[in-house]
Formats: C-alpha cells, structure tokens, sequence
C-alpha cells in the first residue's frame, strides 16, 4: 500500500475540527475532484483519497481509532466490532470505480461540448477574421436558476431515497451481505420532487437559447483546424462548469493558390520566348504583386521561391513561402510570318523540319518509316 497522506491534511482541516467544518470541507473537495467535473488525469484518485478522509472523520468511532492509532484498517475490524464498517456501498464504490460518478443527484454536473462547423474563403484564412455566430445551447434557466421549481417554492426531497436519489437493495449473501444500488423510482434519480414547476422551463431547470458568440480565428488556420472556445458550450447543472465549444474550420479553395501547410503555390504561364531569352515578370501573392525575374534558357517546370509570401505561421512567427511553378505554353495560333519566323529559327538551329500543310503528313512518314524506305 501506498503511503497515506494525514485525513486531516487531505480535507485541509485542524485536528479538532467540529463536524460541520470538516462536511464543508469535504463538500467543497468533492465538488473540485469530482470525475464528471474535473477531467484531469489525478482527479479521480484525489476524490476517492478526499472521500476516504470524510468516510472516516465523519465516523465518530473510526475517527476516535484513527485520532489513537493513526490509521483505520477495515480488515482487522473496528477494535473487534466485527465487519460491518459503516456504508458498505460506499466503500463498494470506491474499490468498483463507481467513484460517485452520476450518483449523487445533487453533484455539480459538467455541461456537455458542442461542435459547430465553419466555413471560410481561402485569404480569411489567411489572414484570420473575428465575426459573430449564432449556436442553439442549452442554459440554466433564468427564472428558476437551475431548479426547476417556481419561484418562490423550492423542490421538495424525495421521500423514498431521503434525497440521494438511489435505493439500496440488500441481499443476504453466504458471503456476506451485498448492496445494489439503483436509481429512487418514485424520484427517477433525481432526490427531489418538484410540486410547482417553473414556467419557464417546465421543471426542467434549463433552457434552449439561441446564442451568439464572437469567434475570432487566428490568422494561418488551415482547413480541418478546431477552435476550442472554453466554457462556451452547454451550461452544467448544479453549480458544475460549462463544457466547450469546439469550433471545426473549413477552408475554401482559391482559383490560383494552393496550400501546403503555411506555403503557397501556383503556376504562371510563360512564352517559349520569355523562357528562352528570360524575363521579368509580375507575381500576384496573398497581399501584392512582386517581380520575378526569370533567367535565359528557363525550362518548363521550374519552379521559384518568393520567401516570406507564404502564410503566417499559426505557432511561432514568421510566414512560409510562395512556390511559383512556370509552365511554358506551345502557340496555337500563328500567323503565317510568325510561322515562317519559326520555320527559319529551326532551320538556323540545325533542325530539318518538315511543318506545314503541303509536305508530307505525319502518317505518310509513319508509314514510310514502317516499310524501311
Ligand atoms: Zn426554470
Ligand atoms: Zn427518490
């Protein structure tokens, strides 16, 4: 076994702390390190070490053996009372993770997360953008502040469960006796009984609301990202925390950028006589045009890098970059000078073209070339 912290320690109470400080404290912890409130991994593990405390120091008699001996050990029995060590169900709990979690009726209970799907243009991405948008979410109601009672009256203790919302069923067992828990059927769970029902929301203690929120999305999201608003989902009951809004962007696609991560890409169409003799040319990007000059002798698919013209970095500073892929385009359409000019500009480059309408066609020559003349 691990070793114990002090029960007193654990409820942070002084040693001769009345009962009612020491239910305070051990309420206020609960609350805190309750699994369906508290998501953090050691949450659990102090809410059973703070209800050990309490299960304890709330026992007049296991409290006396503690305050003497130091420690209450149920396996040796209480200074030979024999097995029965108060609330069987409770330490059942403990040791068959029941931990408490939706038991108690009246524990704070986390509101649930809600997901809302966005889309957005390509440059809002970017760029970032803070707009409103409207979520249906359930909220405490204002009227009755949660209860579901009318104002003025409150809901009345289940009488069957005294307000625990459970009931025990016990069996007498040869190995003992064995307690099974479940849900009050007079209350359905809930230890209470509402006699007069809030108008508002008709016993139910919440509402649904039409609530508009302002996003702000940071600039170099990218398609897929979630946005965690916290708090901004349904409301808890019982005094329990709001769950989250779980923003999901999508992203559009842009006609001439792409996106890889916080680089960009395009193509640009160049000339066969801009990639030959090289040139300077305009490059729109995310926020302007900027030269690119082109060298002499450029072949199709090369591409350039424009640093920095990328998309701002979402972690960290700094932008990526702007890869720009040239293509070459063939003309279509030649006047016949422009075709001579081509025709004289093979011939001078050693070529021995046979172009044009009159010579010999494509097919004769296929078919010249198959007969091996
Ligand atoms: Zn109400
Ligand atoms: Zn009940």
């Amino acid at each position: 076994m691990v070793a114990k912290r002090d029960y007193y320690e654990v409820l942070g109470v002084a040693k001769g702390s009345g009962d009612d400080e020491i239910k305070k404290a051990y309420r206020k912890l609960a609350r805190q390190y309750h699994p369906d409130v508290n998501k953090a991994a050691d949450a659990e593990d102090k809410f059973k070490e703070v209800k050990e405390a309490y299960d304890v120091l709330s026992d007049n008699q296991k409290r006396a053996m503690y305050d003497q001996y130091g420690h209450v050990d149920p396996n040796q029995g209480m200074g030979g009372g024999g097995g029965d060590f108060g609330g069987f169900g409770d330490i059942f709990d403990m040791f068959f993770g029941g931990g408490g979690r939706s038991k108690d009726p009246n524990a704070p209970q986390r509101g649930g997360d809600l997901q809302y799907t966005m889309t957005i243009e390509f440059k809002e991405a970017v760029f970032g953008k803070e707009m409103d948008i409207t979520i249906p979410r359930t909220e405490q109601c204002d009227t009755c502040y949660g209860s579901g009672a009318k104002p003025g009256t409150k809901p009345d203790a289940c009488t069957t469960c005294h307000g625990t919302g459970q009931q025990e069923v016990v069996q007498n067992t040869p190995f003992g006796r064995m307690v099974n828990r479940r849900a009050c059927s007079t209350c359905q769970g809930r230890g209470k009984i509402i006699r007069e029902k809030c108008g508002t929301c008709h016993g139910a203690g919440t509402v649904k609301k039409q609530r508009k929120i302002h996003v702000r999305i940071p600039a170099g999201v990218d398609d897929g990202a979630q946005l965690r608003m916290s708090g901004e989902g349904e409301s808890g009951l019982r005094g329990g925390p709001s769950g989250d809004l779980y923003i999901v962007i999508r992203v559009k696609r842009h006609e001439f950028f792409e996106r890889d991560g916080d680089d960009i890409y395009c193509e640009i169409p160049l000339t066969f006589a801009q990639a030959a003799l090289g040139d300077e040319i305009e490059i729109p990007t995310l926020t302007e045009k900027v030269k690119l000059k082109i060298p002499a002798g450029t072949q199709t698919g090369t591409f350039f890098r424009l640093r920095n013209k990328g998309v701002p970095r979402l972690r960290g500073s700094g932008q990526g970059d702007q890869h720009v892929k040239v293509v070459i385009v063939t003309p279509t359409k030649l006047s016949d000078e422009q075709k001579e000019l081509l025709r004289q500009f093979a011939e001078k480059s050693g070529e021995h073209p046979n172009y044009g309408g009159n010579e010999e066609s494509f097919f004769d020559r296929m078919k010249r070339a198959f007969r091996g003349d």
